[in-house]
């Protein structure tokens, strides 16, 4: 790997968290507050937040499978936004080197460093994702 592919896979994964982060914040603004998972019937469980319904059996939007909505609950605006934070501040964490070109800041390992490479495979599934940052 070379300094451009550091900065590609880097960009890669930049561009994906700013995705994230602006559908996030598109989701918060729509729906602010707090997501949760409500009752349901015969597995089929309302999402809601502060303020209302999100996915209900009582309009059009119907209610969602248990584990879904479990798992939407915790995909939540904040939840997103954190962990994009906090993503953003793994790759700055493993920025290249500026005193040791071509090698990790933090872990001194040729970049780009394994954590990136990791970091990137979160959208592994995006057609912009190089089959080469695989592991
Ligand atoms: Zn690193």
């Amino acid at each position: 790997m070379t300094t451009a592919d550091f900065a590609d896979i880097l960009a890669f994964a930049l561009v994906r968290l700013a995705e994230e982060e602006s559908l996030a914040q598109a989701a918060q603004a729509a729906n602010p507050g707090r997501w949760y998972a409500g009752s349901g019937l015969d597995g089929w469980i309302d999402i809601a937040c502060d303020d209302g319904a999100l996915a209900n059996d009582s309009d059009e939007r119907g209610a969602v499978e248990a584990a879904a909505a479990q798992h939407a609950v915790r995909q939540q605006p904040a939840a997103t936004l954190a962990r994009v934070a906090a993503l953003r501040a793994l790759l700055a964490l493993h920025e290249e080197s500026g005193v040791v070109p071509g090698f990790c800041r933090h872990d001194t390992h040729p970049s780009p460093c394994l954590t990136l490479h990791h970091v990137a495979a979160i959208w592994s599934w995006h057609p912009d994702y190089r089959t080469e940052w695989k592991l």
